[in-house]
């Protein structure tokens, strides 16, 4: 048991320079003392049944201030909190939950609600002389295997979508190294990156960084579309694919690495690619619903064609939210079309809510993976109770960084405790992701 001797929140700015809930919780165990920081991440592809991220709205940092996030944190959860006796940080989360009182968390908002709650669980792993994953471990996953187990890295190393100033549809294209070591999985991550960043730029493109770290080029596709006819003896055959022109990129880039095992998945975000409205601005029905990929416009099942042609095509294991969040019947075609041959994810589909999994995802037999953001949900102990639903009922999970990030690296040690099948960190590069990549060695050095 340990009494909470205070809580207190400030802001900071994270990855993208907006304001977002560093917070410190300090524990008192018969007068010995310990106190953990945690930083709340943010993302910019939300989906619409994400918890509320609570944000000022108003002139300061452009709506995005944080100040009512803070007093809710530093007032009402402090004033219910501290000075009580708590035997886990679940027990706290529990607490809070109640205390907040919303499916969505709207009334004191996710950010407020995880910032507490992560930091109490690190403070709770430090009080016990532990390592976070540890923690972890024992309190949500005690069920699995001792055996060290470390995700497969998702490496989001080419950016477009909401993430990038750019003209690809797909949000993140990423490389998935092979060699079965974490060490040299980081090492071949780092080394394609390179090898992406070198190809990329002696064919004139820039290596400007998207909001993943990941390159972010603007392709010339008229100079693509007519060098290519140039080349072809039928010239009005050319399909223009700029998401194939990256993904040959990715392949030359592992090939000059040689690193030829690796794997590629795909983040699709597709709903900031759907077409909900005709050429007029009313509604289409939901049957007529298309998606605007790559210079075409497709029906739902030629969108599954094109995916299908792209994993004959590249070695890609996985695919993220390749339809929008509410469009069941694209779901039930992209399982039903690949859900035998490769992970089929759901971020903005389900929100890493178990209610929601519960009622879209199994009753609808849709999906095989489920992402995991700690925001979505707003709590440590509802995003391990969403990897304990996924793993019963046989989704792979893959643990993720959002697109706005601090210097935390609460995820590489989720992802560990829970042995996660993946792992989704963006980029071996700046400080906010390599962090991450950090800490994955960290942990395998102190194993
Ligand atoms: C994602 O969509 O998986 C992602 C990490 O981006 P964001 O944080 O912008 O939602
Ligand atoms: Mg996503």
């Amino acid at each position: 048991m340990a009494i909470i001797s205070s809580v207190y929140s400030r802001w900071i700015l994270d990855s993208r320079g907006n304001p977002t809930i560093q917070c410190t919780v300090e524990l008192d165990q018969q007068g010995k003392k310990i106190s953990a920081t945690a930083s709340v991440p943010s993302g910019a592809s939300t989906g619409k049944h994400e918890a509320l991220e609570l944000r000022d709205e108003q002139k300061e940092f452009h709506g995005k201030g944080v100040s009512k996030a803070i007093s809710n944190i530093n007032q009402t959860i402090a004033e219910n909190i501290v000075g009580k006796d708590f035997a886990t940080a679940a027990d706290i989360d529990e607490l809070i939950i109640k205390l907040e009182n919303s499916p969505n968390k709207t009334n004191l908002g996710a950010n407020s609600v995880l910032g507490v709650s992560m930091a109490a669980h690190r403070a709770f792993a430090n009080l016990s002389g532990i390592e976070l994953w540890q923690y972890l471990r024992r309190l949500y996953f005690s069920d699995l295997p001792l055996a060290p187990k470390f995700p497969q890295l998702m490496c989001n190393v080419l950016n477009g979508g909401a993430h990038a100033n750019n003209n690809l549809a797909i949000q993140e294209f990423m490389i998935i190294p092979q060699t079965g070591e974490i060490e040299s999985d980081v090492q071949a991550a780092s080394e394609i990156y390179h090898d992406l960043k070198n190809t990329l730029s002696s064919d004139g493109y820039s290596t400007a960084l998207g909001d993943e770290g990941g390159f972010a080029p603007k392709f010339n596709l008229e100079n693509i579309v007519n060098s290519q006819k140039d080349d072809s003896e039928n010239p009005e055959n050319i399909e223009l694919k700029p998401s194939k022109i990256v993904l040959n990129y990715l392949n030359s880039a592992i090939e000059k690495s040689g690193y030829s095992g690796t794997k590629m998945a795909l983040d699709c975000a597709a709903n900031e690619f759907m077409e909900l409205l005709d050429e007029e601005g009313n509604p289409v029905p939901s049957e007529d619903i298309k998606y605007k990929i790559d210079n075409s416009l497709l029906s739902r099942s030629e969108l599954a064609d094109y995916y299908m042609g792209l994993i004959q095509d590249y070695p890609i294991v996985s695919i993220e939210d390749g339809y929008g969040e509410d469009d069941i019947l694209g779901w039930e075609i992209l399982t039903e079309t690949l859900g035998k041959k490769i992970s089929l994810i759901g971020d903005d589909l389900f929100v890493t809510n178990p209610h929601r999994f519960q009622k879209i995802g199994l009753e609808n037999q849709i999906a095989n993976g489920v992402l995991i953001k700690l925001n979505q949900i707003g709590s440590v102990s509802e995003t391990c109770q969403m990897i304990n639903l996924a793993k019963e009922n046989n989704y792979v999970t893959s643990v993720s960084h959002r697109s706005g990030e601090t210097t935390d690296s609460f995820i590489s040690d989720l992802a560990f405790a829970a042995q996660s099948e993946f792992i989704k960190l963006g980029a071996p590069a700046r400080g906010e992701r390599v962090v991450k990549y950090n800490r994955l060695l960290e942990i395998k050095d102190s194993l």
